[in-house]
């Protein structure tokens, strides 16, 4: 048996080891956390919908309809109007035919590989994926390879030599350590040469990106003959819980016959649905959110700039500043603790090791004096 505290002492020399603060209030820019007040810029509630007062109302409301668990799976007696009616309201907000919810983002990735892939099939996926998508290619049994990150190339090259019958190429739409957006047109070009699947997770760019906030595909212009699987989260811009897959009638029936992760599994509340079905309205009426969210990042990136901190190229909410050395990182996040300002290290494993980095993310809830903040504590900080 191996020796645990061995191993939580080891993780702990290396700057490695986490932990979990204990917040006590709402997300929001402003925070009681560990029992202090911070100016948070770690949240993934970029629209500031996770405490809207309407997608709170619509929530309560749904409790008294509903109750407050779904009390089976989808496939049993847990699939309300609610669900359906979200359904359908993703399946038109993402120009598909159907869409499909799942409890999370890792589960609808799990499923959706899975599903899809079996031994001798393979799969091909940028080596910055997400880890729900690394680990669905692993639990799907197909050959598994990892491209260079945003490289069509080297996807091209390894495709190219493959000869399975079944392929599937899986990609972020925005990286979601690095703030980047995927060459999505260039894949999709490749998927078509080779008769491949493509799979975008917009985890990142659904409610963000583009002028509709229909995400990474609607900011290239591209649609469901490019990308013919998307899938989204709930739980970020739209401020609630769990995940969707949008495609095809048939894509979206063979999931509910065979993904696993869909089958075996609880229904997300029915509150969560029709909270959610309000956010979606929010995010389609409320343009003007994408446009301050641009503004606030630009006003961060033209600040760092003037400090000399060389930010990664990102134009998304996730503005990471690469530091490499793991400790390095961890002590500037710790000292801007000290400025009661909380922006997370990211460390390895969750990036490769030696890419250590503060990863800033903003919300149209900031304001312009908490972005100005931000850069007077980060001069004080790292110079
Ligand atoms: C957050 C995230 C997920 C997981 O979604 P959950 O609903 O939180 O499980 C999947 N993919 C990406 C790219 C993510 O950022």
């Amino acid at each position: 048996m191996k020796d645990l505290a061995a191993e939580l002492q080891q993780r702990r020399q290396q700057a490695l080891y986490r932990h979990r603060r204990i917040a006590e209030a709402p997300q929001g820019p402003l925070m009681l956390i560990d029992g202090r007040e911070v100016l948070a810029f770690c949240s993934n509630d970029y629209l500031g919908l996770a405490n809207h007062p309407e997608v709170v109302k619509s929530f309560k409301q749904a409790v008294d309809t509903y109750g407050v668990g779904s009390g089976a799976a989808h496939l049993i007696n847990g699939h309300t109007q609610a669900h359906h009616a979200l359904e359908e309201e993703l399946a038109e907000f993402t120009g598909r035919e159907r869409a499909l919810l799942f409890s999370t983002g890792y589960m609808a990735n799990l499923g959706v590989v899975s599903s899809l892939l079996t031994q001798g099939d393979a799969v091909f996926e940028d080596r910055l994926n997400h880890a729900s998508l690394m680990d669905a290619g692993l639990l799907s049994r197909a050959r598994f390879s990892r491209y260079e990150h945003a490289s069509p190339k080297a996807l091209a090259q390894k495709i190219d030599r493959s000869g399975a019958e079944e392929k599937l190429i899986l990609t972020d739409g925005v990286f979601s350590m690095d703030g980047d957006i995927a060459p999505l047109p260039e894949l999709a070009r490749i998927a078509r040469e080779q008769e491949a699947w493509l799979m975008v997770d917009d985890a990142h760019g659904i409610g963000v990106l583009g002028e509709h906030g229909k995400g990474s595909l609607e900011h290239l212009a591209l649609d469901a003959k490019d990308v013919p699987i998307l899938m989204g989260t709930l739980g970020k811009a739209l401020g609630t819980s769990g995940a969707f897959v949008a495609g095809s009638h048939d894509l979206i029936e063979f999931l509910i016959q065979t993904a696993r992760t869909y089958i075996y599994t609880t229904a997300m509340p029915a509150a969560i649905a029709e909270a959610t079905r309000t956010s979606l309205k929010l995010v389609q009426q409320e343009g003007w959110c994408r446009a301050e969210l641009s503004n606030l990042i630009q006003r961060f990136r033209n600040g760092a700039k003037e400090l000399g901190l060389d930010l990664m190229p990102s134009e998304t909410p996730i503005q990471p500043l690469l530091i490499g050395d793991t400790v390095k990182a961890v002590s500037i996040s710790e000292k801007l603790l000290e400025h009661d300002i909380l922006v997370s290290a990211i460390r390895p494993p969750t990036v490769p090791e030696g890419t250590a980095r503060l990863r800033f993310t903003f919300s149209v809830g900031h304001t312009e004096e908490q972005i100005d903040r931000l850069l007077m504590a980060l001069e004080r900080t790292i110079q």
